[in-house]
């Protein structure tokens, strides 16, 4: 018996040699100029942490970036000797996990440094023994320093701290846009900021920039020519490609730069039972199907309790013995019903797939994301933790 059906048939698969392959291809394309580092962040995009990040590190990460100390603390646990930038800032309390598990947190915020600090004394820290990245606001006024609060922000890094700056962060919130102009501000507010740092004699190693959009968009030369101006070397952000989704780019076909990447992840069902309806026969909550005519249903092993999403049922179709079946009925938190009509030979027990490869017909986070009316990246995330993830 294999391990998917020792438990209710609904999990993912991780393909880890596809994972691996992105990596490399990304690394290329960032080479020699920039490095990469490899955003394992939400339980590495729901395709599992414990999975992605060793196999990222084995692909030559040396870098890996996480949204909190938690997940930091989890990524340490799997990748003893990764770098691993903690994204969204210090919380009261957390500090002293952060030195523990040798994390790189990301910093902006007075609260941020105090409590540091504060955990630095109490551990006796030696001088700049811990690196930090400062994050600049330079436009998406979300998370960084306000350029105008920068030398005040710099005066902190005094030489008997125990914090060192190790790099100017800063995220290209619009790379995926034909129209470069908010890149372009961007850069240019940062090669502010540099300027403005090198007058104040800091030095800093690593410009910390860019995102899948900004790789793909062929933007590494730039970049690390932006940081090579001021003695520093640049550090890619990717997500998304890692995981072998191109992001669509606003208002051109494809992306500028098109590697091969390889779907990591495919989510897969099965087909609990099926059923014969007659015309009149209703399926699911509220009755929003009909059936007009004699069908076949199968029952699938899947809701959006797993993650997916309600609003597809009656708007989508999944993968059974190579064909696409309607969703019909609205999709129940545990379970959905297809139109298996006419689907030659189907039996209990088959396969059906979410996301992936089934016969050569393919179904990706895209098409979940278009049909659902958001981004393939919050239906990789939404994806319920009771889904097993197996490494491949
Ligand atoms: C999530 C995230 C990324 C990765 O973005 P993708 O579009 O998935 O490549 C990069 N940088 C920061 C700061 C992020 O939060």
């Amino acid at each position: 018996m294999n391990r998917t059906t020792a438990s209710r048939p609904c999990w993912v698969e991780i393909n880890t040699r596809a994972l691996q392959e992105n990596f490399r291809q990304l690394a290329q394309l960032a080479a020699p100029h920039a490095q990469l580092l490899a955003i394992v962040k939400a339980d590495a995009y729901g395709h599992s942490l414990n999975i992605c990040a060793p196999a990222a590190v084995l692909a030559g990460a040396h870098w890996l970036g996480v949204t909190s100390v938690e997940e930091g603390v989890s990524a340490r646990a799997v990748c003893p000797s990764a770098r691993i930038l903690t994204i969204a800032g210090v919380f009261p309390g957390q500090a002293h996990a952060v030195l523990e598990h040798a994390l790189t947190p990301v910093v902006w915020d007075d609260t941020h440094f105090a409590e540091l600090e504060a955990a630095a004394r109490a551990a006796n820290a030696a001088p700049q023994s811990i690196p930090v990245h400062l994050e600049i606001d330079t436009g998406m006024s979300r998370q960084g320093v306000d350029p105008a609060g920068l030398p005040a922000i710099l005066s902190r890094f005094t030489s008997g701290s125990p914090l060192r700056l190790e790099a100017l962060m800063t995220h290209l919130f619009a790379a995926d846009e034909a129209d470069d102009r908010i890149t372009g501000e961007q850069l240019s507010c940062m090669q502010q900021v540099l300027a403005t740092l090198e007058s104040a004699g800091v030095h800093a190693e690593w410009l910390n920039i860019g995102n899948s959009a900004a790789l793909l968009g062929g933007q590494a030369a730039a970049l690390a020519g932006l940081a090579a101006r001021f003695g520093m070397k640049a550090l890619i952000r990717p997500g998304l490609a890692l995981y072998g989704l191109t992001p669509q780019f606003d208002g051109l076909a494809s992306a500028p730069l098109t590697p091969h990447l390889l779907p990591v992840m495919s989510w897969k069902s099965r087909v609990v039972c099926l059923r014969h309806l007659q015309a009149g026969d209703s399926i699911g909550y509220n009755a929003t199907f009909v059936a007009t005519e004699p069908m076949q249903v199968a029952l699938v092993a899947v809701g959006y309790a797993d993650g997916l999403t309600r609003s597809l049922g009656n708007h989508f179709s999944l993968l059974v013995r190579g064909q696409r079946a309607p969703l019909v009925g609205r999709v129940s938190m545990d379970q959905v019903v297809l139109d298996v009509t006419g689907i030659a030979g189907i039996s209990p027990g088959d396969e059906v797939v979410l996301i992936g490869d089934q016969d050569g017909n393919h179904i990706s986070a895209f098409d979940h994301a278009q049909a659902a009316g958001t981004i393939p990246w919050e239906i990789f995330t939404r994806i319920g933790a009771r889904v097993p993830r197996i490494a491949l």
